[in-house]
């Protein structure tokens, strides 16, 4: 059984769901202003072994995830200019081109991290009647009020509001916050916008009517109205960096409980951060850190999948060149010894299974991908055959998603290539690796040897026709796949 940390209990727990077998899985997704830096990637990637995890125990998933193209501020909590717009006058371009541009970005980073897709992708934009709908429910329940030309949630309408942090209300209060104006229209500090219409920043790209006036969704509401859309007023599971705990996960509680009238979503998972040695990363400072970037400098981006495995999800992380550059020789070490594994079928279902249990248990205790990496050096190490360890192996990486069958083969098959160029009688022949066109040239070698050319000339032709180009070089051939 999932034992999993529980953010709301503070508690390691059972895993139980709403329908047995059956997880509704929420993601907060990316504000599409911006690429995604290797922080935030570091969540997705920990998301997404948590939901192969669970499908790969039996259950069946839906998995939901917003996209936020509009309403979230650059402060968390209602204040300051809408990162969007930000990001649009930054590139001088529309709102919608900045969203379809870094949305683009951010699946083509998770497709190189092998991140799978969410069964449903909702932009915040696609679903404004729904969030309006929403708003309008919670007037009418009584715990929103409209003051100032905005639409606030009322916080003291709840008996605990302060579902992840239990620490003091001043140090978070938002108006005693430095260089943070206080809205005075809110009730109570830690009120927050449901709906705007009234903003300091008039030039707001995306509008829409309401009955309040034409304006535009807060942030805090689009996950609550996406979520209950598309995985029902039951939530199982609902997942987000530590830095979304509080507000937004706490706002998006209250005002979805309030909505429906009943408790909303039991466990809450949260991935902690990735540290530079300089602190916390983040976008504005030191270097801008990002999939693109790591492939410039030559690093596989399932390197850096590996590195968060590596550790689990509920520490920090230090990024360091070094350390991604130890990650980097690790990875090359197990690729390598899976290369030297000989395929075939003596598969020993008894092992497998054993080996398959480790690596379970690892997962099931509460996430634990290093220990789940320790499991791939046991299957290694396993008194077994190899086809047995590449069947276990190409089975864990359902949910490592580290390619390391893909990539061993590749291995292989470079391996052989140098193997290939071997010589024969002083004629040295190098190729990609297939040992049938070595023969063939080879036996050209052997022909233009006996002065016997047109053999020679009809092997050269052979090969051509398969698509083989030969060069003759001192003391032997290169071939290659035209
Ligand atoms: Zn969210």
């Amino acid at each position: 059984m999932m034992q999993l940390y529980n953010s709301a209990t503070r508690k390691k727990e059972e895993f139980k769901t709403h329908t047995p077998g059956h997880v509704e899985m929420y993601t907060c997704g990316p504000t599409v202003y911006h690429f995604a830096h290797i922080g935030n990637l570091r969540s997705y990637i920990m998301e997404d072994v948590l939901e192969k995890t669970l499908r790969y125990t039996g259950y069946d998933v839906n998995r939901v995830m917003n996209i936020t193209d509009v309403g979230h501020l650059t402060s968390d909590a209602d204040e300051g200019e809408d990162k969007m717009l930000k990001g649009a006058k930054r590139e001088n371009k529309s709102v919608m081109d900045i969203a379809k541009f870094y949305t683009d970005a951010f699946f083509s980073d998770c497709e190189k991290l092998n991140i799978k897709t969410p069964d449903v992708v909702q932009p915040a934009t696609g679903l404004i009647d729904d969030f309006i709908h929403m708003v309008e429910g919670l007037i009418a329940k009584d715990f929103a009020y409209f003051a100032g030309g905005n639409v606030y949630f009322d916080t003291s309408k709840l008996d605990r509001y302060y579902v992840f942090n239990d620490h003091n209300e001043e140090d978070l209060a938002v108006g005693v916050r430095e260089g943070v104006e206080e809205d005075t229209n809110k009730r109570n500090k830690n009120d927050f916008v449901l709906w705007f219409t009234k903003s300091k920043f008039e030039d707001q790209a995306l509008k829409w009517d309401s009955p309040w006036g034409v304006g535009y969704p807060g942030w805090h509401i689009e996950c609550s109205g996406i979520s209950l859309k598309y995985n029902g007023e039951y939530l199982d599971l609902h997942c987000g960096g530590i830095d979304n705990a509080f507000p937004h996960h706490t706002n998006e509680i209250a005002q979805t409980e309030s909505f429906v009238g009943h408790e909303w979503c039991k466990q809450w998972f949260h991935v902690h951060h990735l540290n530079t040695t300089g602190g916390k990363m983040s976008k504005s400072k030191g270097e801008f850190l990002t999939v693109s970037l790591l492939e410039e400098k030559g690093y596989d981006p399932l390197v850096y999948r590996m590195f968060c495995l590596q550790s689990h999800y509920r520490k920090g992380l230090v990024f360091s060149w070094e350390n991604l550059d130890n990650a980097v020789g690790t990875f090359n070490k197990l690729i390598g010894r899976i290369a030297n594994l000989k395929p075939g079928d003596d598969v020993d279902q008894a092992v497998f299974d054993e080996l398959k249990a480790k690596f379970v248990a690892a997962l099931e205790n509460d996430l634990n991908t290093a220990q789940a990496m320790t499991a791939v050096y046991d299957v290694l190490k396993a008194k077994t055959t190899d086809a047995t360890k590449l069947a276990v192996l190409a089975d864990y990486d359902y949910v490592l998603s580290l390619d390391l069958l893909a990539k061993a083969e590749a291995k292989r098959q470079e391996n052989a290539k140098a193997a290939a160029a071997k010589t024969g009688g002083g004629y040295t022949i190098v190729g990609e690796g297939d040992p049938a066109i070595d023969a063939l040239v080879m036996q050209r070698y052997e022909a233009k040897k006996a002065k016997n050319f047109a053999e020679a000339d009809r092997i050269r032709d052979e090969l051509k026709a398969q698509g083989i180009e030969i060069i003759d070089v001192a003391g032997g051939a290169q071939w290659k796949k035209i």
